[in-house]
Order: structure tokens, then sequence, then C-alpha cells
């Protein structure tokens, strides 16, 4: 991977990379965990619907049917089904269920005659006659077979929705057994709610994405907002296995259709008032919950979409905080490090840089007791102690320098330049006299008869005897000018700006006088000593090859012509 190659970049980087993937994750896990708030939401708002719509079921139809059993359990009733054709019978019986009418809510009731199949049937209407059947039920018609179902059934009230097919309605009925005093079922009597009326008092919602609906225990739907889901007749098709429009066929999961049966048998069965489950129901999810109306023997369902579920929470403003609660800490956490580390850095990265370069006067402070602070002051003393050093050694080296620039222009026995020394001397004074357009005088000075010194007297004798007449030779010229040990006893003295012979004569004869006059004893030991000298006055025009030759030449003529005497070049002999 390219990463920068500085460390503040890379921190950046890093943060960058933190936050991305922090944030991301706590995106993820808050909309799981959101969606697990939610759906926790919803299974209460579906449980809590569920018991809700129960209350309201248990509202319009309890009292319908404590109503239906009352009357069902009159014996006035009973005397009258057991003699129908009592006049007196039938007139109390009548009577006693007309007020039983003006009770129930549709003001309407019905009772059915196991013996005759007579259907009497009253309401508001007042178009019929209480006293007279209004038709004859017979087993034979299948229409009527929810009547033979409930006889023979052993549940003394059984709730059925359907549709009247000689009154033309349709109703929620509520059938309740007449029995005989010896248990035998002789009559079904009861009311019936209006079907439209039922539906919207107990399962209307007027929540968005919430259905309710109601339906037996066989799952036959009986109130569904959607009419043509309702299972018409679901008492006599349960008997005679016809097919029904159960909740069931909602389902798409055979697991689902497991799940709710399972469900339904537990609250059927006591355990629990309320259950919910999840279910994919018309190609929907739906938070479901499911209760038992041992009343009616019917079962509450609410069906709740996840997404219509009620909730004040304010998911994507959590999160998006969330997240930029995070970037605000990572922001603080980059600030610091910046000023804790990164800024500091970058002063020693800096100072070390200078150093690098060779500058040493480097301030550097940090108080802190820190690593980072340590590792300054650390390397303020290192860039100190380089300083010192350095300083020392450039010192060092310009006083070894000068040593052996000395010791290579200076002859060790006489402490005077040597051959190299004046050399360079003379290259610089030609050079330095050209421009000014000035002269320089040269003397070649030879000591005479020096082998005689050495044979007589030996070497050492000899060399004090050099060192001595170098001295005379320096002592006697100016500062300016300089001396030099040209040879073995052969010296050669440049007089720099020198521009007439007779002073170069006054020199030479001064030192010829000096050196004859000179008592060189050594340890009571007297030696006489003369020197020759040849001389020339030299413009800097001339090659210092021509310059020297030219005093060497006359030094030969002096050394020739007695010795002790100075020949001047290009001067006849006198
Ligand atoms: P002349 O008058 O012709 O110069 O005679 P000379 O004997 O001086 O002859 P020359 O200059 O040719 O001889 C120089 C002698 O000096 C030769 C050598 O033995 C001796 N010599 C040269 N250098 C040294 C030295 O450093 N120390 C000593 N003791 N003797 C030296
Ligand atoms: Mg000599
Ligand atoms: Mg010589």
């Amino acid at each position: 991977m390219l990463l920068p190659t500085n460390l503040r970049s890379r921190f950046l980087v890093l943060f960058g990379i933190i936050f991305l993937l922090g944030s991301g994750a706590g995106y993820s896990l808050f909309l799981w965990y959101s969606d697990d708030i939610v759906r926790t939401l919803g299974s209460r708002f579906a449980e809590r619907n569920a018991l809700y719509e129960k209350s309201k079921i248990l509202r319009v139809l309890v009292r319908e049917i404590t109503l239906a059993q009352k009357m069902a359990s009159s014996p006035v009733l009973r005397n009258w089904v057991i003699n129908e054709n009592d006049r007196h019978a039938r007139g109390r019986a009548i009577s006693e269920m007309e007020d039983f009418r003006r009770l129930f809510r549709s003001h309407s009731t019905f009772l059915v005659m196991a013996n005759s199949g007579h259907y009497y049937y009253n309401d508001d209407t007042g178009s019929h006659d209480p006293y007279v059947p209004r038709y004859t039920l017979s087993e034979s018609i299948q229409k009527d077979g929810w009547f033979y179902a409930t006889l023979r059934g052993n549940q003394d009230m059984q709730l059925n929705v359907d549709t009247d097919r000689h009154l033309g309605v349709t109703k929620v009925w509520i059938n309740t057994v007449v029995r005989a005093s010896s248990g035998k079922a002789v009559a079904v009597a009861g009311s019936g709610v209006d079907l439209s009326d039922f539906i919207r008092s107990a399962v209307g919602s007027s929540e968005n994405g919430v259905t309710n609906l109601v339906m037996d225990q066989n799952g036959a739907i009986q109130a569904h907002p959607d009419v043509s889901l309702i299972d018409f007749a679901s008492v006599r098709k349960a008997t005679t296995k016809e097919e029904q429009n159960t909740i069931f066929n909602l389902l798409e999961r055979a697991d689902d259709v497991a799940a709710l049966r399972q469900s339904m048998a537990d609250l059927a069965a006591g355990k629990g008032e309320v259950q919910t489950l999840e279910l994919q129901v018309q190609g929907r999810r739906q938070l479901t919950g499911i209760t038992w109306v041992p009343e009616m023997r019917w079962f509450v369902a609410t069906f709740a979409h996840p997404e219509a579920v009620p909730h004040r929470l304010p998911l994507p403003t959590i999160s998006l905080a969330l997240i930029a609660a995070f970037g605000v800490v990572l922001l603080l956490a980059a600030l610091i490090v910046e000023i804790a580390v990164m800024r500091r850095l970058s002063r020693l990265d800096e100072a070390a840089r200078k150093l690098g370069e060779g500058q040493y006067g480097i301030r550097l402070s940090d108080d802190s007791p820190d690593e980072l602070g340590r590792l300054t002051r650390s390397f303020g003393q290192m860039a100190e102690h380089i300083a010192n050093h350095t300083a020392n050694i450039e010192q060092q080296v310009q006083e070894r320098t000068g040593t052996l620039e000395r010791m290579a222009y200076t002859d060790f026995l006489t402490g005077q330049l040597n051959r190299r020394g004046m050399m360079a001397r003379l290259d610089m004074e030609r050079n330095r006299l050209t421009r000014l357009g000035q002269q320089m005088g040269l003397l070649v000075v030879d000591i005479d008869y020096f082998k005689r010194v050495n044979d007589n007297y030996g070497h050492q004798i000899g060399d004090r005897v050099i060192v001595e007449v170098a001295a005379i030779l320096h002592d006697n010229i100016r500062d300016y000018d300089a001396c030099a040990r040209w040879g073995g006893e052969e010296f050669l003295i440049g007089m720099f700006g020198m521009n007439h012979i007779e002073e170069l004569k006054m020199v030479a004869n001064k030192l010829l006088e000096e050196v004859r006059n000179r008592r060189f004893d050594f340890d009571g030991t007297a030696i006489a000593i003369t020197i020759s000298i040849g001389g020339h006055l030299a413009i800097p025009e001339e090659s210092i090859d021509t310059m020297l030759q030219k005093a060497d030449n006359a030094l030969y003529a002096a050394k020739n012509n007695g010795r002790d005497r100075l020949v001047v070049h290009g001067e006849n002999l006198s």
C-alpha cells in the first residue's frame, strides 16, 4: 500500500481509516440494534393492539353472548320448544323473547326448533310476525348446515358469520343451544350482530400498516377489514370439511404456518394471554400479536408492519449524531497527537536536518518530563557537544596545518626557510613586484672551504658553523626579506622591493664583514670562516630559474676570484 512518508500524513490516514471503520461498524451495530428496538417495540405494539382488539370485541360481543345464553336457558322458552303448538306457552315465550330482543344490540332475535325446523325471527323493521315461523330449515339444504352442526356440536354457544339465505342479512350470529331438562339439544336461539357494524367496531384500525383480524379456532377468518377474506358459515364448513378462508392461506412459509399453529394451540390451552410472532403475510414482514378470546372461542390477531410501528426514535438523527461524536473524538485525539507529539517531533526533525547541514547553533527547549522531552534535551546536549567538538577539531586542524606548513617550508637545522619555502616566497613576491613595478635583490651565499671545516673539526662542528652563519645572515637583513638554506652550506637571500644595486652591495658587504669578523668558537676551538656571495638585482619579469642562474654565475665568479667577496652579475670584476 502507498503510505505517505511523513508521519503526520500517516497519522491522518490512520485516523481516517479508524474513522471509516469505526463509524461503519458503529453504524451497522446501530442499525442492528435499532432494528432490534423497532422489532421489540413492534412486538409490544402488536401484543398490546391484539389485547386492545380483544377488549373491543369482548365489549361488543360478551354482552350479546350473555344475553343470548340467558335467553336460551329461559324455562319459558324451553317450555315452548317442547310444546311448540301450545299457544299459551308460545305467547309467554314470544313475549319474553321480545323483551330480550330490545336488549340485543341489533334488536333482533331468532329461534329454530329442532323438531319442526321452524325458524322464528323478529327485528325492528316490524315486517315480521313473531308468532309465525319465517321458514323451515331442512337438513338436505346445505345452507342450513350451520343449524344441525350447532345442534350436534358439544358447545352451547357458537359464533358464526353467515348470510341468512332467506333474510338476506350478513351477521355475526350468536347461536346458543336450548336444552331440554334431559340435556337434549332441542333448539338454537340467539341474535346476530350486523357484520359491518362488528367489523367497524372490532377490527377497524385507524392506524396505517396495522391490520386486525378475528379467526375461529381453526384459523377461519371471521372478521377482516377486507370482507372478501372472511370465511362465511365456518361452523357448517368445519363439519363438512369444505374449503375455508383461513389465516394460513395468507402465509407463504411452511414454518410460519407451523409456528402460528403452535402459538394458537398454546394460547387455546391457556399458555399465556398473548403471543408475538414474526410472519411473512401476503408478501410483507409482519409483527404479529395474537390472543385467544375464550368467551367466543376466537382468536384476535394484529399484524403490524415494522416500518409502520409508531415510535418516537429519531433513528437517522441519532446515528448521524453518533458518527459526528465519534468524528469529534477522533479529531480531538488527532489534535492531542499533533500538539503532544507531532509539533515537537517536527521541531526535532528540523533541528536534526540543520545539524546534518552543519548548522550547529541550534537552541531546543522542551521541559516536558516525557520521552520526547528527554529526547529533545539529549538532542540539544548532543548538538552542543558536536558544535564544541567540531570547533575544537577545526582549531586543531588549523594549528596542525600551520605547523605542517611551517615544517614543510622550514629547514630543520637552521630554522630558516628551506628550498620549497623560498621558491613559494619567490613566486609570490615576483607576482607582487610585477604589479608594483619593483625589483628584488638576490644573494647566493656559500661558505668558503667548508670541506676543510668538516675534515678538521668533524660534521657536528660543521653543522654548528652552518647554524651560526645562517643566524648572521638572518640578523642582517630586513624583517620583510627572506633567508633560506638553499643547499648544504649554501644560502639564498631575497630582498624584495630593492631597486638599486648599491643597496644590494651594501647588504652583501655587510654580511661578508660580519662573517669574516665573527669569532666562531666552539668549546675552545676558534675557527675563521668566510663566505662568498653572488649577487643579482632582478626584475620580476625574469623567470626564477634565470635570475637564480645569474646569481649562481656571479657566485662562481666570486669563488674563482679569491673568495670572501661579492660578485654582482653583469658587473666586470674590478
Ligand atoms: P668552496 O670554497 O669552493 O665552497 O669549498 P668547499 O669546501 O666549501 O666546497 P663545496 O662548497 O663544494 O663543499 C661543500 C661541502 O660541505 C661538502 C660537504 O661535505 C659539506 N657539507 C654540505 N652540507 C653539510 C652539512 O649539512 N653539514 C656539514 N657538516 N657539512 C656539509
Ligand atoms: Mg663551500
Ligand atoms: Mg657549497
